[in-house]
This record gives structure tokens, sequence and C-alpha cells, in this order.
């Protein structure tokens, strides 16, 4: 059985041969006619999978604590531009802007929001659930179309859904790796002719054959346009999502269907298709285009740091035994550590344009 994308990408190989991981991830997540995005409504519990914003409204309010901060940090600018790049349903931004509103009504009165979504569903409902900041917020469908001004930026697991490139160690040497057919006209993986700079590859020896190594010119690309921004415009930008605080080997491409892990072949279209970040890349990216780094971290201690506790406790009081039982698990969920807890293997990265320091992210100059 092949799911109706299965089909169009089996005659595009057909027709041209193997194309590569990068191609086939854009293609799972954003064709027109069945990409992922475009068809599914993925979040949430009768989606695929539950992003932090979407399991308690605590994730959002510590997002809003931490920019009002930033805000502050940077000399409390007007007209500051709140935006975020992929909002999913806009639960993160309504929980930030509740915050944002109790704590600095000055920074709320002032700011403007700004979604960066390609989607008219999801931009439907986003407003849906934006209706009480109408007239605050404004829709783009690029980065690039910002209007110019001070920023500070959240993206919550973005760049897990930007396309990368991967490459398997032969005998001579790393080459791409391609989706192509087996002899039973199914989907498989095959080695391509691409190699890649060895100057990429992590320190120390090289690994045994059939190794993958993950390469994300994307997502390379988007963060340097944040920094960029950042350097003309002033701000701060917080990126969150699982993956590694150290460029390594291994294959972490995944995908995920009604909240099980898929094969990352087996249903293209109908699953969400992702593969861990390497923040180590990212945080050379932003400093190679000028940006301050203020530090990565565990989303737990992150979580912590910024007084997720304290605000839970408030957040129980006067409710039922039920609610507060509740709210501490989700808070387990987000900031907790091992298997199933987002608290080890979420990490959090920010950067900032000029220079400024920021809690919880400890001294790194
Ligand atoms: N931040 C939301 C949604 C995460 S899912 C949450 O935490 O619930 C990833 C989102 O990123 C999707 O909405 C997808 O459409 C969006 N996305 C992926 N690549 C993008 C790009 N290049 N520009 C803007 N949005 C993108």
């Amino acid at each position: 059985m092949s799911t109706a994308l299965g089909n169009k990408i089996k005659t595009l190989i057909r027709t041209s041969g193997p194309i590569s991981v990068t191609d086939f991830f854009a293609l799972c997540l954003a064709d027109p006619e069945h990409g992922y995005y475009k068809t599914r409504e993925p979040f949430g519990i009768a989606g695929d999978f539950i992003t932090a914003p979407e399991i308690s409204q605590l994730f959002g309010e510590m997002i809003g604590v931490f920019m009002v901060h930033a805000w502050q940090s940077h000399g409390e600018p007007d007209g500051t531009h709140l935006a975020e790049i992929g909002p999913g349903r806009g639960t993160m931004m309504a929980d930030m802007l509740r915050v944002i509103s109790r704590i600095a009504p000055k920074l709320y009165q002032s700011c403007t929001v700004h979604l960066v979504e390609t989607s008219d569903r999801l931009r439907a409902v986003q407003n849906e659930t934006l209706i009480e900041h109408q007239g605050k917020v404004r829709w783009h469908g690029s980065f690039g179309e910002l209007p110019p001004g001070f920023t500070l930026l959240a993206a919550n697991e973005l760049f897990d859904a930007i396309p990368i490139r991967q490459f398997v160690k032969t005998p001579t040497g790393f080459r791409e790796r391609m989706i192509g057919l087996d002899a039973d006209d199914n989907l498989a993986f095959k080695i391509g002719i691409a190699t890649l700079d060895p100057a990429l590859l992590p320190e120390g020896g090289l690994p045994a054959d059939g190794t993958v190594f993950e390469f994300a010119p994307a997502r390379q690309a988007v963060m340097q346009a944040i920094c960029e921004r950042l350097h003309l415009f002033g701000g701060t930008a917080l990126i969150i999502d699982y993956g590694h605080m150290t460029t390594g080997y291994g294959d972490t491409l995944q995908a995920v269907r009604n909240h099980e892990y898929d094969g990352p072949l087996d249903n293209p279209g109908l699953a969400d298709l992702t593969s861990h970040v390497d923040f180590a890349h990212l945080a050379r990216t932003a400093v190679a285009a000028g940006a301050h780094l203020n530090g990565c971290m565990f989303q737990g201690d992150f979580l912590a740091g910024l007084g997720i506790e304290t605000r839970a406790t408030a957040l129980g009081r006067d409710k039922t035994d039920h609610t507060r039982r509740a709210i501490k698990t989700a808070v387990e969920r987000l900031a907790g550590a091992g298997e199933g807890r987002m608290g080890e293997l979420f990490k959090v990265l920010a950067v900032s344009s000029p220079s400024v320091r920021l809690e919880p992210f400890r001294v790194t100059d």
C-alpha cells in the first residue's frame, strides 16, 4: 500500500532517478497537494504529536517571562516586534501575551505581533486563538517580510521541521543518502554520488562504513537570516527544539503518526517527518553571523530557572486536587528528565544583538 504522495514520489523517481533525503523531507511536509502540513491537523491529542505549548499554558507563560526580561535587558525599546516562526495553533503566543500584558503592560501596548506562517488553514486557527489581540497581530509568508525594528523572536519545534541532508560513510568517503526504489518497487534508501566537504565532519577519526552524518544548510540559512536581522535592528531570538549540543554522527530522521514512530519511508505525507537539531551547528552559525550567543541549555533547566515551579503552585491554588495533579504532571513532562519527558531531550538556544546578559543562561564571555 502506498500513499498518494508515495505514488507521486515513485513516479518522480521512475522518471528522473533517486531523490535526496532533503527533497523527500520537503515533499513530505510541504508538497502543495499532499504535504503533511498542507493536509493534516498535526497538533494535539487528536493529531499526531503534542508540542510543549499544547501540554500546558505554563510553557508559553515562561517564554513570555523570558521575553519581558530580554526586553528590559535591551533597555525597554518602544515599538518591539514580537515574532514567532511556525506558530502552530497560536497557543504559545497567546500564553506569552497574557503574561506580557500582566507584567509588562508598556511592552504589551507598544508591541506588534508578527506570525510567520505559510498555511492559510493554520493562520485561521491562530487568528481564532489570538482573537482578543486583534489589530495587534500580523501574518507574514516568510521571515524576510517582517518590517524593520527591534525584534524578540521565538520558535518552538521549527528547526526540526526544516529538511536536512544526510550523507553515508562508504569506502570511498561520505556520499549523499538518496531515496530510490527497491526490487519490489518500494521506496528504499540508496547511496548517491554527491560528497561533502570533510571540514564539516565532527573532529576525531572516521566512523564505520554505513554511518550517517546529517547536515542542514536550510536550517543554517534560517538561523543566519534571524541573526542578520538581530544585527541590523537589535533583539533576541529563542530557539527551542529537540536535538543535541554536540555535533556528531547518527541517523535521526524520524516519522511520527498517531503519537507512534513510523518508518520514515512508510507513509509519505501522512506522517510528520523531522530530525534532531544540531544546536552546536546553529550556535556556530549564529556566532559567525555576528550574534552574541547567550547560551544553550536543557529545556528543564531553562524552565526551572525562570520559575516554573512557583508559577505552577500559584496556578494550582484554589483548584481541585485533580487539577493540581494535572499541573504537576505537565510540569514533569515539560521539565523532567528521562523517557517521555522533554526536560533534557529539548534544548533552548538564545542569541542576541547587541550582547546582553539574559537569565537563566550563564554568562559565556
Ligand atoms: N511552534 C508550534 C508548531 C510546531 S510544528 C508548536 O510548538 O506547537 C512546526 C511548524 O513549523 C509548522 O507549523 C510548520 O508549518 C512550520 N514551519 C516549518 N518550516 C517552516 C518555515 N521554513 N517557515 C515557517 N514555518 C515553518
